[in-house]
């Protein structure tokens, strides 16, 4: 009452846009319209392939393949995450199992969703997940972004404490742009930090983007954890990322998001071969 609203056409086109992002989505986490594609993270010394990041893939019929940004944020809105992160859950951990069984033992790491995050029995929907594909806990890692774990700070907490004891690892993505500190951060039991790559985009020795990648690494390693620089384009940030003592490294120079075959052959190969790095 004593409001006016104004009818928006747009509105109307982008409801209608979800609506069928929603249906279609729908449809394809039921028929294996989905899948995942797999890009490595890189020791910066060794240049050896320490893990995978797996990320979701929709070979949709009618406009071919689709990026996690056309339909997450509407799958989430939907709440058709829940049964597409437990599809991701599977499919990772059966692809773990795989190549465990060709004689590769490679760890992948999956996104979670703040909403899966918050889903109160996501530790049981990662157990059932490992135990059916048979994978060892260990070999499986969980990136959370800082805003998702200050949504509500002590649930986090719980939720990440559980997880750890379960012996998966727990990862913090996009490090960098969101509000936490690192002071906070050392309340949760975390095993990996992974700096933004807009942050990394503006790395270079002598600058000072530098310096605060410096203190990050340096503290993150009085904590005991691993971290890695995400978004590594060039051959110049891998020199400055080296000299701070950054761990692994991860970007379109290492390679980009792979279909699981074409990423296995990467670890078949010297990294040099196929990256150029030295
Ligand atoms: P993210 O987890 O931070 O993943 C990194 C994104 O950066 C990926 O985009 C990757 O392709 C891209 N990237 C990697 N290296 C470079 C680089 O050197 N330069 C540039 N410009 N980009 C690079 P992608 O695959 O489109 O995924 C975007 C986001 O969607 C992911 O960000 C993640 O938050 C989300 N996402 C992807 N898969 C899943 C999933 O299975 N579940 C959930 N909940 N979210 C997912
Ligand atoms: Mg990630
Ligand atoms: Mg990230």
């Amino acid at each position: 009452g004593g409001q006016v609203c104004f009818y928006d056409d747009n509105y109307a086109s982008i409801l209608k846009r979800d609506y069928q992002i929603e249906n279609d989505l729908r449809y394809a986490i039921e028929n294996e319209e989905l899948e995942l594609y797999y890009q490595p993270k890189l020791d910066i010394n060794s240049l050896k392939i320490e893990s995978m990041e797996a990320l979701v893939r929709w070979n949709h019929p009618d406009t071919g393949l689709r990026m996690p940004g056309d339909f997450i944020a509407a799958a989430e809105a939907s709440g058709l995450i829940n049964p597409l992160g437990n599809w991701v859950m599977h499919a990772a951990c059966k692809q773990v199992r795989e190549w465990q069984e060709d004689g590769c033992e490679m760890p992948v790491s999956i996104n979670l969703s703040p909403v899966q995050f918050r889903q109160p029995d996501l530790v049981e929907q990662v157990n059932s997940a490992i135990s059916m594909a048979r994978v060892e806990p260990r070999l499986i890692e969980l990136e959370i972004t800082e805003s998702a774990i200050m949504e509500d700070v002590e649930a986090s907490l719980e939720t990440i404490k559980q997880l750890s004891r379960h012996g998966y690892r727990i990862s913090i993505d996009d490090f960098g742009i969101g509000y936490s500190s690192l002071e906070h951060l050392k309340r949760y039991p975390l095993d990996i930090l992974k700096i933004d790559r807009c942050f990394v985009k503006e790395i270079n020795l002598g600058g000072s983007e530098l310096a605060i990648a410096r203190a990050i690494v340096e503290m993150e390693h009085t904590m005991g954890m691993v971290v890695v620089a995400e978004g590594v384009e060039e051959e110049s940030q891998i020199l400055a990322l080296r000299e701070i003592n950054c761990d692994q490294i991860q970007g379109y120079l290492v390679g980009p998001p792979l279909p699981a075959r074409d990423a296995i052959r990467l670890v078949e190969q010297n990294v040099y071969q196929v990256t150029g790095i030295t």
